[in-house]
């Protein structure tokens, strides 16, 4: 491994100054079901990788002058390269926000994928930006000239968290409190909800404290967590949450649901139980209530009021329907969070929901260009198109980096008594269980085929519990085969399948999901306005006719190739395939019933 930064990279195999932050949590009271780190698991084909390895290859690209230049113009640095344009430049709307998250984002795809190129890359954005801090410390946030102060200082921290735990930047674990020194005139007295554009200063103090929790405890700066717990967002959304109430309507959707990311945070660092109560809550709301089929939600960035039909009048009034990349980092999150908080889930339901997310929303994006356009609201009006953000760099390129570098996450989760399967796609995971070190591989086409096939290899032979995932939108059931031979586990749709034994060194595990189409209605007060789903898929007429009535839905679709279906129309063959599978098309995604 050829490094040119060696002051601020270390190599992997040296000695890492932070320790991973898997050594404050995992297999605990507080999260029974751990999260994997992203060394323990790879991603080795289908839908997922194909992305994952484009987007590391798009983030690997970025000019590292251009995207520094902001931070030395602002530090009366020399500055080359071209201007970045849109949101990030010096007279952008929030100049030079996202470098956090596209350090974290490589430092995430150099953890999992083992490219030293990203860890490379992250010591010289984090060498870069430390330039840039003076006396002073401080960065690129200025007074009066930058009004997102903690938006922009959490994806700082986020970054150089990342670099320090993931890439082994040496300078990163360091510079998290100098950054925070040199913000902190800056910073409001206390936490806040959002407050609207037109009465400033409008910034986003609420989504910090996990980042401070996590930095706190990195660094043992009792600054941080001071802060974390004044910026918790208690009093205005979990506290109603925590109580069963709904304080989501009217709400910015993507501020408030990445919040609970500092509920999460706050669970694993405070241990006060509200923090759980109110993520599970709001997840409640978030599924029942305010989602579309694909796992998306809050029109024009809004959360809607339910019971008014608000997503089925939404699908004419604008082309906005959910904010992807942030929208799908924010529910990922609270997903994996929720797995690993539920000791023994007696169901599927969390699981189940990060699937949908991870198809329909983050997996359907458009790819981005390579200069500064990038996906960010996903449509699902009748004729709808994927289109780019109308301005250069927005939020989404960040979270897009983060989100995806984050899909070896939702695959597997650690135990006590074994290991929870939770995502079928081509992979490789290592862990430790019980003193025995054990090699995972799964081999799937699934969802464009119904059957994954797992195969076991311990160091030698161990006994634990594998959990199966069996999904709640199983219509026929599912089988399962071990070695060959089909087993009479308890497989209920919406449950995990536990197959206890002592395994040995290439036991295979064969399951079969059977997915078939069902309809999934837009709102209560619309029943006759569905989605057409498979599986965890939700599909799409291709080029709908220019008609004014919304799209019949299909009553005798033939399956034309393993994810391709056709419907005559008195005559005229119309396609339907994944949202995901989607590129310049124009597509319908939801259909009239009567
Ligand atoms: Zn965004």
């Amino acid at each position: 491994m050829q490094l040119t930064r060696r002051s601020f990279v270390k190599g992997a195999a040296a000695l890492a100054a932070t320790p991973p932050l898997s050594a404050f949590a995992g297999m605990t009271p507080r999260e029974p079901l751990r999260q994997f780190e992203y060394t323990d698991v790879q991603l080795t084909g289908g839908p997922f990788a194909e992305q994952y390895e484009a987007l590391q290859a798009h983030y690997l690209a970025l000019s590292n002058d251009r995207l520094l230049k902001v931070y030395r113009q602002r530090a009366g640095l020399p500055a080359a390269g071209k201007d970045m344009g849109g949101w990030y430049d010096l007279d952008g709307f929030v100049p030079g926000h996202t470098l956090g998250q596209y350090i974290s984002g490589l430092a995430r795809f150099g953890a999992s994928g083992g490219d030293a190129a990203c860890h490379e890359k992250v010591g010289e954005l984090v060498e870069g930006f430390a330039a840039t801090l003076g006396p002073d410390n401080q960065s690129i946030l200025r007074p009066k000239t930058n009004l997102w102060i903690c938006y922009t200082l959490d994806k700082h921290f986020a970054g150089l968290i990342d670099a320090a735990t993931l890439s082994n930047v040496a300078g990163a674990k360091d510079l998290l409190s100098r950054v925070l020194a040199g913000s902190q005139a800056l910073l409001p007295a206390v936490g806040r909800d959002r407050i609207g554009k037109k009465d400033p200063p409008y910034d986003e103090t609420f989504v910090m404290p996990e980042n401070l929790f996590i930095a706190g405890k990195m660094t043992g700066n009792t600054a941080f967590d001071e802060l974390a717990r004044r910026y918790l967002l208690d009093r205005e959304f979990f506290d109603p949450l925590a109580r069963g109430g709904d304080p989501l309507p009217g709400q910015h959707a993507y501020s408030h649901a990445i919040a609970l990311s500092s509920a999460a945070q706050a669970w694993l660092t405070l241990g006060d139980a509200k923090y759980k109560q109110a993520m599970q809550q709001a997840f409640t709301l978030l599924t029942t209530q305010q989602q579309f089929a694909s796992g998306g939600w809050g029109p024009n960035e809004t959360f809607i009021a339910p019971h008014k039909g608000q997503l089925y009048d939404s699908l004419s009034s604008t082309v906005d329907h959910f904010e992807t990349p942030c929208g799908a980092y924010a529910a990922t999150k609270l997903a994996r969070s929720l797995i690993r908080f539920t000791d023994a889930p007696k169901d599927t339901q969390h699981a189940d929901n990060l699937e949908r997310v991870l198809f329909n929303t983050i997996l359907a994006v458009k790819p981005p260009d390579s200069d500064g356009d990038y996906p960010y609201y996903s449509t699902y009006s009748p004729a709808a198109q994927k289109t780019y953000y109308s301005k250069k760099w927005p939020c989404c390129s960040g979270t897009l980096a983060q989100t995806v570098a984050d899909y070896p996450l939702n695959l597997y989760f650690h135990a006590v008594d074994g290991l929870y399967v939770n995502l079928y796609t081509p992979s490789r995971l290592h862990f430790t269980h019980a003193g025995t070190a054990v090699e995972l591989r799964q081999e799937t086409r699934y969802p464009a085929e119904d059957s994954t096939t797992l195969i076991i290899n311990p160091a030698s032979a161990a006994a634990f519990t594998i959990y199966l995932r069996i999904p709640f939108w199983l219509a026929r059931p599912a089988t399962i085969r071990l070695n060959g031979r089909e087993l009479r586990t308890l497989a209920m749709r919406g449950t995990y399948a536990a197959i206890h034994r002592r395994w040995h060194s290439g036991d295979r595990i064969e399951v079969v999901l059977p997915q078939s189409f069902r309809t999934e209605a837009i709102d209560d007060l619309h029943p006759d306005v569905v989605a057409l789903m498979r599986g965890p898929v939700q599909y799409v007429a291709l080029n709908p006719a220019e008609q004014q009535d919304r799209l019949a839905l299909p009553a005798g679709l033939k399956q034309i190739a393993a994810q391709s279906f056709v419907e005559n129309y008195g005559g005229r063959q119309i396609v339907f395939v994944p949202l995901y599978h989607v590129q310049n098309e124009s597509y319908t995604t939801y259909f009239s019933k009567a």
